[in-house]
């Protein structure tokens, strides 16, 4: 029987550059393969349904949740999200790597169902490049870019449930971080 794959989750605040760290690591590790999370927040520009997300309504979420269709899910900014479990088992039983970019709620559920993920937490510098890159991306109103600061703020004290941080001072160093722990954890002999 092939071994698992290993269960990478990525978290970190909205403009820590989580997105682009785990892009650049699907690309450097062929045998990841990124879990698409289902939500019920409305597409941004340039989002595509089935590829950023799975995009649907609170109703179908719902009915999803009661068949224990999702291996963790968080509501998150008002709106749901949630990583659908079979997809993610039957990778890993294939010896695939499977990655999540999920919340800290939802990562604290998987720690309990999955003792066995790697937990990375990605952090920008400072909270001035937070908020700097947070504006930069024109996606959000003010109103909701200091929610997501806000919650940044309050996420901080969760960070040593997490095995590994990496501070996102300099994008290419965090990305060979990133990509230093999952070569060490492919080489661990055992696991708990
Ligand atoms: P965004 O709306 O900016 O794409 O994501 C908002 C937050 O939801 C981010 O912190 C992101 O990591 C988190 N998120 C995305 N998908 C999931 C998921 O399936 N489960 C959980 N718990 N959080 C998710």
């Amino acid at each position: 029987m092939t071994d698992p794959g290993l269960l990478i989750v990525v978290s970190g605040p909205s403009g820590a550059g989580k997105g682009t760290i785990c892009d650049a690591l699907r690309k450097t590790f062929s045998n990841i393969y990124y879990s698409i999370s289902m939500t019920t927040r409305s597409p941004r520009t340039g989002e595509i349904n089935g590829v950023n997300y799975y995009f649907t309504n609170d109703d179908n979420f719902k009915k999803l949740l009661t068949q224990d269709a999702f291996l963790e899910y968080a509501k998150v900014y008002d709106h749901y999200y949630g990583t659908p479990r079979e997809y993610v088992y039957t990778l890993l039983n294939e010896g695939k790597h499977v990655m999540l970019e999920i919340d800290i709620q939802g990562a604290m559920q998987v720690k309990k169902t999955y003792p066995k993920g790697i937990f990375m937490y990605i952090v920008p510098p400072s909270k001035a490049v937070l908020e700097h890159r947070l504006r930069g991306r024109h996606t959000d109103t003010d109103e909701v870019i200091a929610a997501r600061l806000s919650r940044a703020r309050t996420e901080l004290d969760w960070i040593d449930k997490y095995d590994y941080l990496i501070v996102n001072d300099n994008l290419p160093a965090a990305i060979d971080k990133a990509a230093s722990i999952i070569r060490a954890e492919e080489c661990r002999v055992t696991r708990n």
